[in-house]
């Protein structure tokens, strides 16, 4: 059966390119593949997010507009303002023409401790501000190889989603599966895997809301995606698109991997 669920192709800059200059380049290469892509397929129908790092979400935006791709941050602080040096908010996000928020990336959750209630803070706000979340679970390789993968994803999902109504996961809320092993290193999951870890957090979403709210929220696959494993990927039912870490820093690799055949 064919996909119902818009596919979801997200570029994570993570902390690149070094500088605005290159920042400014990248984002121009993209924003002609996307000019292409709208005169030769004029059925394109991928929703296609650039995540670069906050200082040039706004130079971004403004080369990628008037294209169909639409733009994310990496993280936000929760609060709305006041005394949090070095953080930025939902409502500078929006200001700045951001649409999707990671939240709970493995890399924040390793390297900056963030716990699931804090990620379910920044869940909830951006929610609250409007914005799209994209929630980042997966498990680390000691947890795969412990047989443990079901238990941390739905660990991380039940908590990230406290509070969290079935509309705004039918209608905003992304998950984004990540298995930790499979980020940066160039060990994607294979099809098979990553299809049976969609599949239970579907039926995870499916026992916490509804059959509807399961069969509504998208789900990506993020590690190591790219142009060569995509296509492979793609045709795996509960799999609605990918987050792309370093694949997403070449234009090229990257149109490749948003128009997968
Ligand atoms: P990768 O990163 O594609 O470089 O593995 C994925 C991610 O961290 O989102």
């Amino acid at each position: 059966a064919a996909r119902q669920r818009k596919v979801l192709m997200a570029g994570n800059w993570k902390m690149n390119p070094a500088s605005i200059k290159e920042a400014r380049e990248m984002a121009a290469l993209l924003a002609s593949s996307l000019r292409t892509i709208a005169q030769d397929k004029p059925g394109f129908d991928v929703e296609v997010v650039v995540i670069p790092p906050s200082p040039f979400l706004h130079i971004v935006a403004d080369v990628l507009s008037g294209t169909v791709a639409k733009i994310g941050a990496q993280d936000v602080h929760p609060e709305s303002k006041g005394a949090f040096t070095g953080e930025v908010s939902t409502g500078m996000l929006m200001s700045m023409g951001v649409s999707y928020v990671l939240a709970g990336h493995s890399e924040r959750r390793n390297l900056f401790n963030e716990s699931d209630a804090v990620v379910n803070k920044k869940v909830k706000a951006v929610l609250a501000s409007g914005l799209s979340p994209i929630l980042c679970i997966g498990e680390s390789k000691e947890e795969y190889e412990s047989g443990l993968v079901k238990d941390v994803c739905s660990k991380q999902l039940r908590e990230g989603l406290v509070g969290v109504s079935a509309e705004d996961l039918q209608e905003k809320l992304v998950i984004a599966y990540e298995p930790v092993w499979a980020i940066g290193t160039g060990l994607t999951a294979t099809p098979a895997i990553a299809q049976s870890v969609h599949s239970y957090i579907r039926s995870v979403i499916k026992e916490m809301y509804s059959p509807e709210v399961a069969n509504a929220v998208r789900i990506q696959y993020g590690g190591s995606v790219t142009p060569e494993s995509v296509d492979e990927l793609m045709t795996c039912p509960d799999i609605d698109g990918c987050l792309v870490g370093g694949a997403s820093l070449v234009a090229e690799k990257f149109s490749r991997i948003f128009s997968y055949q």
